[in-house]
């Protein structure tokens, strides 16, 4: 078996023939990731291998600082090709790690390169990409439609004005961009004057005042509106656990006047308006149909040498061991309880939680939405082959992998989107593989009426439904 092939991944014909003649050919729905709206409406053309690949990439970073690489050569002065260089000498070091496929799959499927990037093959590949960058349809908007990109979830600051969303589509392409409303800057009361310098912007892209509870509530209200004005569809949220609290409206109000007037929170303090804030949001995305997203469990920044050199979101970051189940559980049965429990992703880091995760939205289904309460696809620690069967496996032994929405990119890069191959490859070598051992009808019936729709489903119409996205002719 050559090395990333047509049957990479695929053990045996009945999983090759539902990748291919199935999942291969079904459009991309990327609802969450972090892709520049900007560089979308500008349909960047990236000046080089490096802007397009490396600039942040913290996965890459991360292999790179565990490969002895210095710091200048990663995220610091060293010039786009020096750093190149530096990341072709780690690939071989990346060996068993997913960014050894990635990289390799993402050359393959973008440029066309077959040969393996090392310290020897760089300059060949560096001379040949930037040449194809310079002159081809790799830009944003040209690379969302070859790889056949429906939607885009971008991830967006209530704060931000939707400038770039309104460019996209004043001249729509092909792929819908919609934006995602993730307010998790409210939550950051430990440095008042930061959250009282967002609150400013948020009451000028609102245009009205957030330094009461009341005004903050009114705020992100307005800007959910807005959002939905451009297509949004879901929330997203990022928190190392829903803390185990009530949150009362009293308590945030005090907690939030007071950082308005420049006192940080307690961390008793902050978890109990972190509550209200998820409720607050929770409740107006149950009123227009929209999805919660809760990305759970990252230790942020351990060490605090890394932290003050790099700051947020530069690769140093781990896996968490908060309890998950306590917090989550309060949470959703208060709003289940009111009668306002939204569509709701769980995404845990921790690979301990997965059985907790699995298990728990099976407690909160209302009988009107197929997975109202779901738990996400395999995310940052856990979405590389392992992660992605695990994850796969457990929901199907505790939930109904039928009506899963399927994988996202979570990226910063537009080269990225090979991972959804990635998964759809080992979706379909589960399912075929349990095809050929007879734990499954191979029945060509059944296959074509009940399998084929299912990996259907998995990989864009079950995320198409259950955000409500237009979809296309397919
Ligand atoms: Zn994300």
């Amino acid at each position: 078996m050559a090395f990333c092939d047509e049957s990479f991944l695929l053990s045996g014909d009945t999983a090759a023939a539902l990748y291919h003649e199935v999942a291969a050919r079904q459009p991309i729905i990327d609802y969450h990731c972090h892709l520049c709206p900007r560089a979308i409406a500008e349909d960047r053309r990236f000046e080089q291998l490096h802007a397009i690949w490396l600039d942040g990439d913290h996965y890459k970073w991360r292999a790179e600082r565990a490969n002895g690489v210095p710091e200048p050569l990663v995220t610091g002065a060293a010039s786009p090709r020096e750093k190149f260089q530096a990341w072709a000498e780690t690939v071989p070091h990346t060996v068993r790690n997913p960014l050894f496929h990635w990289t390799h799959l993402e050359l393959r499927r973008h440029f066309g390169i077959d040969e393996l990037l090392d310290g020897d093959s760089a300059e060949r590949i560096w001379t040949e990409a930037n040449r194809q960058l310079a002159t081809g349809d790799l830009t944003a908007r040209g690379i969302l439609r070859r790889m056949n990109v429906e939607v885009v979830g971008t991830t967006d600051d209530p704060a931000d004005d939707l400038t770039w969303h309104e460019a996209i589509r004043r001249r729509p392409f092909g792929t819908a961009v919609v934006p995602t409303f993730r307010p998790d800057a409210a939550l950051r009361l430990h440095d008042p004057d930061r959250v009282r310098a967002w609150a400013r912007r948020l009451a000028d892209a609102a245009g009205t005042g957030a330094d009461t509870l009341a005004g903050l509530a009114a705020a992100l209200d307005r800007r959910h509106a807005d959002f939905a004005a451009v297509g949004g569809r879901a929330t997203d949220h990022g928190l190392s656990r829903i803390p185990d609290v009530d949150g009362t409206e009293a308590e945030a109000a005090a907690v939030w006047e007071r950082a308005m007037a420049g006192t940080p929170a307690t961390p008793a303090e902050a978890d109990a308006f972190a509550v209200w804030l998820l409720r607050h949001v929770a409740r107006l995305n149950h009123a227009k149909g929209w999805a919660l997203q809760l990305h759970l469990g990252p230790f942020r920044d351990p060490n605090p040498r890394l932290g003050r050199l790099l700051g947020a979101d530069a690769g140093c970051d781990t896996i968490g061991d908060a309890r998950q189940g306590p917090g989550l559980v309060r949470f959703l049965g208060g709003l289940a309880a009111e009668g306002t429990l939204p569509r709701t992703i769980l995404y845990n880091i921790n690979p301990a939680d997965n059985a907790l995760f699995a298990a728990l939205p099976g407690s909160f289904q209302d009988g009107t939405i197929p997975g109202l309460v779901q738990w996400g696809s395999g995310w940052w620690f856990m979405d590389q082959e392992r992660g992605m069967r695990d994850q796969l496996n457990m929901l199907s032994d505790l939930g109904l992998l039928s009506r899963f929405v399927g994988m996202v990119t979570d990226s910063r890069s537009f080269l990225s989107y090979p991972r959804h191959e990635y998964f759809r490859r080992i979706l379909c070598d589960l399912l075929g593989a349990d095809v050929d051992s007879g734990r499954l009808p191979a029945d060509p019936e059944w296959r074509c009426h009940r399998l084929a729709p299912l990996v259907a489903a998995v990989c864009a119409g079950n995320a198409r439904g259950y955000f409500g996205f237009a979809g296309s002719a397919s």
